[in-house]
């Protein structure tokens, strides 16, 4: 056989070390014990593979050929890489207290311990320890809900989404909805209400205009084929000057005397006065329930402050619909969410400890001059390890609930603010921001990024990570 010239492919390929070799060099070895053999044989054929393709088209070898420790470097990014988990902490600085992207709302303390157990044991789920037999999975937070809100019963599922199309598919499939047309909204992610209407089979009957609606126009549009009246709650819009709406307690009546149900998606909904936080109040369960709705909706994720969840709250016979509808097997929540709504929930017991427990109460309570308090001491410590490329100031912005809700109004809050001088980019501050171990997510405004401080968790940690972030530069 003929002798062939290094550098034909024939020659490159069989340069390349085999898969039984390379396993067997002792630093893979180590890597072996650390990520298992099967993802370091994976890594390593995904090398050989690109090797392969080089050797094809370029007629060389990879450089880590000559030298395995570059090889070992590759590996240990991949594997790390293919380790490394996607939903971690982060800090959400944005100015938006509920961020949907960043999760919504934290969960309280009480919340986090009641998961991990769930999690870590077996628990009565749909098990009445008292009575030794089978239980409903609602039942716990259906006594909640019945203590603080007055209502008959309370049906759970997983998102309010989830909660709008189970109340119109058990109560209205086949039939009429009417529905002003100053509330047909679209809340974002491809909820609008009339494409949930057509999921869960209804027909969409519009009434009134954009800005104004009567009770005559409901009145006038209630045929024998009609289920019920929808009354949604416009959390994320607003419309102002001459504006009409028809209030609960007369649709309440105007239903009750025609035979047919009043329902309402109520978005956030929340259990307490927001009022004390220079919020506006938005309208309770309990006001609804008490005007004559027969079943309202709202999240467990936005102004309550728990899980991601839907709450269905009302008459008794209507949640039975409900809890024996197909779709409840599909929406249902599991023990984890059921655990912390639970302990959210039992929070609100004692409403004097909800500004201290729940995370996102406590961001609303803050006072702008703790903000400033804890942003010039920031600032002070900061200013060193960020000069001469970057100038930190203190700046007065206003923060926003966020998922929707009350999108007019803003808390006073205090931003730490970062601007490029000379040598310092902040396009690659953001960037390095967001690479942090716990990475830091605040906005770019007006070529400058702005941290707001009422978002913060722990002052004396975000020194920690931006003292860091700053000593790297
Ligand atoms: C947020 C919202 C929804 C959707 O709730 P999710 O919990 O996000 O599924 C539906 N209707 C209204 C009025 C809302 O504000």
């Amino acid at each position: 056989m003929m002798t062939q010239a290094p550098e034909t492919p024939q020659a490159l390929y069989r340069a390349l070390p085999s898969m039984d070799s390379l396993l067997a060099e002792p630093s893979f070895v180590v890597l072996q014990q650390s990520y298992g053999k099967v993802a370091v044989k994976a890594a390593l054929d995904s090398q050989l593979k690109a090797a392969r393709s080089l050797i094809g088209s370029e007629r060389r070898l990879p450089t880590w050929c000559g030298e395995l420790a570059q090889l070992h470097g590759c590996l240990v990014d991949q594997l790390s890489k293919d380790y490394s988990h996607s939903l971690i902490p982060v800090w959400n600085l944005t100015g938006t207290i509920l961020h949907t992207n960043l999760g919504r709302a934290q969960q309280s303390e009480a919340a986090i311990r009641a998961v991990t157990s769930v999690m870590r044991y077996p628990t009565p789920l749909e098990f009445e320890l008292a009575a030794g037999e089978r239980g409903h999975r609602d039942n716990a937070i259906s006594a909640l809900i019945q203590r603080l809100t007055g209502a008959e019963a309370c049906c759970v599922v997983n998102n309010n989404a989830a909660a709008v199309l189970l109340m119109l598919s058990a109560v209205a499939a086949g039939k009429e909805v009417i529905v002003s047309r100053g509330e047909l909204v679209e809340i974002g992610g491809a909820f609008r209400i009339p494409d949930i209407m057509r999921q869960a089979g209804c027909t969409l009957v519009e009434v009134g205009s954009t800005n104004r609606t009567h009770l005559k126009d409901y009145e006038q549009a209630i045929t024998e084929n009609t289920a019920a009246i929808m009354k949604v709650h416009t959390s994320n819009y607003h419309i102002s000057g001459f504006t009409a709406a028809v209030e609960e307690a007369r649709l309440g009546q105007l239903c009750r005397e025609r035979g047919i149900s009043l329902i309402s998606d109520l978005g956030s909904g929340s259990l307490t006065d927001l009022r004390r936080f220079g919020l506006k109040q938005e309208p309770t369960p309990q006001a609804m329930l008490a005007d004559g709705v027969d079943l309202v909706s709202f999240s467990g994720d936005k102004l309550l402050g728990g899980p991601q969840s839907g709450l269905i709250v009302g008459k008794q016979s209507l949640i039975k619909q409900l809890q024996s509808h197909p779709l409840k097997r599909a929406l249902r929540c599991d023990k984890l969410i059921l655990a912390a709504l639970e302990a959210t929930l039992i929070h609100y017991l004692n409403p004097e400890t909800l500004d201290t427990e729940l995370p996102i109460m406590a961001k609303f309570a803050r006072s702008q001059e703790t903000l400033w308090q804890i942003g010039r001491r920031l600032q002070h410590a900061l200013a060193a390890h960020f000069e001469p490329c970057y100038r930190i100031e203190l700046v007065e912005c206003q923060t926003q609930v966020g998922s929707g809700s009350q999108p007019d109004t803003f808390l006073p809050s205090v931003a730490l603010c970062f601007t490029a001088l000379d040598g310092g980019s902040l396009s690659l501050l953001e960037q390095q921001f967001k690479q942090a171990a716990r990475p830091i997510i605040g906005r770019m405004s007006n070529d400058q990024l702005r941290l707001d401080l009422r978002g913060l968790d722990s002052e004396a940690e975000l020194l920690a990570e931006l003292s860091t972030l700053g000593m790297q530069l």
